[in-house]
């Protein structure tokens, strides 16, 4: 039976040095803040908001929500952007993708300070990750990855890693970070020949493809260890990952599940980023 790689061990780790970094700005009369925009009510977005102010709420983070109108225009976005920007008591911005199809997503990640953009929408921050700058911010869900291989102390350096997916928004950053980590890394896509051929063969498989349970134990080897990014519909009111956990799970050397793995982990680097932005701007404003 594989090992079954959790995200709650390595939330709780991460969480607990938080704390120790809210309680040092908060000696020096500091609290990190985060603003919400949120245009319209997606279900999707609405739940992790939910996510993200209890946690909040647990270390101690400062949050505002501001709900937009979904028909909101460009330039109203982009004002509220900017206001948000230039107000010192708001350290990290999120906004959730993706935004309503009326909206230019390019202008928008250009308009958010790169200094309080704590999703990597910049291209600033995208260019650090590209550039092995760990001084930016980097996608929470890929940054999630590399936390949990390293809280299970999965070595990462010489490893054979396979991402499947090259979204911007999960595979092609997650293998930019990986490669930071002196992993060797291959990417596959839609157009890949024989996929299980070449995951078999990786170290380590990251699954980031979007097809409920596509992956079963004929991409695996007995040594694989596999961690599944997908989140799918099951159709049924349920969610399950790209791997097909319960065909796989006695065929794998580990698996962290779609549910309870690094999607546990990615409000926990969300709020890292803001208590990163607010130390950042308390240490440019200290005057000695
Ligand atoms: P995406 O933008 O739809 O990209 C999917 C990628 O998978 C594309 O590169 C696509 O290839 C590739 N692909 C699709 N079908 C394939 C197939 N049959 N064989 C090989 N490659 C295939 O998706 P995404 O935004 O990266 O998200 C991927 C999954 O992660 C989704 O289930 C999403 O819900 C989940 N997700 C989870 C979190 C989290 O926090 N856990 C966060 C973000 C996303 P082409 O480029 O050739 O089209």
């Amino acid at each position: 039976m594989g090992i079954r790689l959790e995200g709650k061990p390595v939330v709780q780790e991460l969480r607990a040095a938080l704390k120790e970094r809210i309680q040092a700005l908060g000696d020096r009369g500091v609290t990190p803040a985060i603003l919400i925009l949120r245009v319209g009510k997606r279900e999707d977005d609405i739940s992790y908001e939910r996510g993200i102010l209890k946690g909040c709420e647990a270390l101690g983070i400062k949050s505002h929500v501001m709900e937009l109108p979904v028909d909101i225009s460009m330039d109203e976005l982009i004002q509220k952007i900017e206001t948000a920007n230039k107000d010192p008591g708001i350290h990290g911005i999120m906004l959730f993708r993706p935004m309503p199809a009326h909206l230019d997503q390019g202008r928008i990640s250009k308009a958010i300070d790169p200094a309080k953009d704590i999703d990597c929408m910049s291209p600033e921050n995208l260019e650090k990750v590209f550039e092995g700058n760990a001084a930016g911010f980097a996608p929470c869900t890929p940054k999630a990855v590399i936390e949990i291989l390293k809280g299970y102390q999965i070595p990462l350096k010489g490893a054979n890693i396979v991402i499947a997916g090259r979204s911007m928004v999960v595979g092609k950053p997650l293998a930019m970070l990986l490669l930071n980590e002196d992993a060797t890394v291959t990417i596959c896509h839609s157009k890949t020949k024989d996929m299980p051929a070449v995951t078999r063969n990786a170290d380590i498989v990251v699954a980031a493809i979007g097809k409920a349970r596509f992956m079963n134990s004929d991409f695996f080897n007995p040594d694989s260890i596999v961690i599944d990014v997908g989140i799918n519909d099951t159709g049924d009111g349920k969610i399950c990952g790209d791997v097909d956990y319960d065909q796989v799970i006695d065929k794998v050397k580990a698996i962290s599940p779609a549910v309870g793995g690094v999607g546990s982990i990615t409000t926990t680097i969300l709020l890292s980023h803001v208590v990163q932005a607010c130390e950042n701007f308390s240490d440019d404003h200290t005057t000695v």
